[in-house]
């Protein structure tokens, strides 16, 4: 038999539940509306791009370096500026 505060005590469960469930909806609709509102999964993961620049190979000195940065500070490369 339930009792009075066994049933209150479960409505507070199931109500917690559902505030939670609620709330990561929210959250999730929230992520969604971030980009650009495509609701493209599989596109999120390409958008995250790194910071990086390309290296060029440098004739002179045989070594990588970005080609507008300040190369390898030979006196004759290049790319060094
Ligand atoms: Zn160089």
């Amino acid at each position: 038999m339930l009792s009075l505060p066994k049933l209150l005590l479960l409505l507070a469960v199931i109500g917690a539940v559902w505030y939670g469930f609620r709330m990561f909806a929210q959250i999730q609709a929230a992520r969604e509306k971030e980009g650009d509102g495509t609701k493209v999964r599989g596109a999120r993961s390409s958008r995250r791009t790194i910071p990086a620049q390309d290296l060029v190979l440098c004739e002179k000195c045989k070594s990588y370096v970005t080609p507008e940065g300040s190369g390898c500070r030979r006196g004759d490369c290049p790319y060094d500026r």
